[in-house]
């Protein structure tokens, strides 16, 4: 057992079992156990590896897209420049010096990082020396300007609950005590903000739901509405509708039992992108666009032979790799979906 499972195993003997979130949000981000709060998780010698991490090409054309969205709204001279769950700082890195040969943009920015992770956050700040980050700990901290924001695989790492239909109800899931470690459970439960799913599910099926992520689309919407500028593009993995066990652990690039190793493995649940595009409020959301489409549109093959004209050899192959990796329907391209929020009177930004 982890001392995180040993902690939980006292936890749920005195208040009853935990809530699927309650459990996730302890696994993630306990302060002195989390999975995210000790380590760096990312990359090939990690747990998982991201897009950005994969190629460069990534960051840059995010950078691309939020100058070209910041150019379009009249390129306000003061604005936020924000990411949620930077990690090691790799995607905004590319993003800044290809965001950068748009003239002002790199001037008019304030960047400030939402994170949660100690090490992650020294990470941060060496990879973007020169760009004056700050940090604070959740979207409603960041400072009242326009607001240009991205995620990448940030929603995923927010705590879910999971209920089961039963009847024209639901049981929710729960994480009780299982002879020497931990198992799931049920209790019934009222979820009255689960009525809209009675019509579209049978009974013995299970949708999952994220609180947290619902109001921080709710903040970005009220922001971007208030400064009639700016946008958030969200790319995650997950589906227009959640359904089914989407809860999944990984540890050194493996499927492991989310129940066995608290703390120590990465604990991810797929993005509910239509509950996240309903919670927006008063701003525009753009159709939800695979990875994949929303790359090509960017431009992602142009600047995959600009950059291949210089490689050889193995080099080359990992790009050309790379490039297949985050566009392939059958890699990245479609499962990792792209949302972007606008304010009502704005077009709808590039690649969607
Ligand atoms: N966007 C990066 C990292 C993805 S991993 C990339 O694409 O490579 C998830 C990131 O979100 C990590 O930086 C993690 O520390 C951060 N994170 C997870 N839960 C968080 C929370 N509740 N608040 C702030 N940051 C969080």
């Amino acid at each position: 057992m982890t001392p995180l499972a040993e902690r939980l195993r006292a936890r749920i003997e005195a208040e009853g079992p935990l809530g699927v979130d309650a459990f996730m949000a302890a696994c993630l981000t306990d302060p002195d156990h989390g999975y995210y709060t000790t380590r760096d998780p990312l990359g090939a010698g990690g747990d998982f590896i991201t897009a950005p991490e994969i190629s460069q090409m990534f960051g840059e054309l995010v950078g691309l897209w939020l100058a070209q969205v910041w150019v379009d709204h009249g390129a306000p001279g003061a604005f936020v420049l924000a990411e949620l769950g930077p990690g090691r700082g790799t995607l905004m890195a590319d993003a800044l010096r290809a965001a950068g040969k748009v003239p002002g943009f790199a001037q008019a920015a304030q960047l400030v990082l939402v994170e949660a992770s100690a090490p992650l956050r020294a990470m941060q700040a060496e990879a973007l020396e020169g760009y004056a980050p700050r940090w604070v700990d959740s979207p409603e901290a960041l400072p009242d300007l326009p607001l240009f924001l991205v995620a990448n695989e940030f929603f995923d790492a927010l705590p879910v609950r999971q209920f089961i239909r039963a009847g024209e109800g639901w049981h929710e899931r729960c994480v009780g005590i299982e002879g020497a470690g931990l198992g799931f459970t049920t209790r019934p439960a009222q979820v009255p903000e689960l009525d809209y799913r009675l019509g579209d599910t049978e009974p013995g099926e299970m949708v999952e739901t994220c609180a947290p992520a619902t109001a921080i689309l709710g903040e970005i919407g009220r922001r971007l509405a208030r400064h009639r500028a700016g946008a958030a593009l969200v790319i995650d993995y997950g589906a227009a509708i959640s359904r089914g066990d989407t809860l999944q652990a990984l540890k050194a690039h493996e499927m492991v039992d989310p129940l066995a190793t608290p703390g120590e493995a990465d604990l991810t649940a797929h993005v509910d992108f239509g509950a996240l595009a309903a919670a927006r409020g008063p701003a525009e959301a753009a159709p939800l666009t695979p990875q994949g489409v929303f790359l090509e549109r960017l431009g992602i093959t142009q600047r995959a032979q600009a950059l291949a004209g210089g490689l050889e050899g193995a080099a080359l192959e990992s790009h050309i790799a790379a490039h297949r990796r985050l566009t392939h329907p059958e890699e990245m391209g479609r499962l990792f979906k792209c949302l972007a929020l606008h304010p009502a009177s704005t077009a709808t930004p590039p690649g969607f």
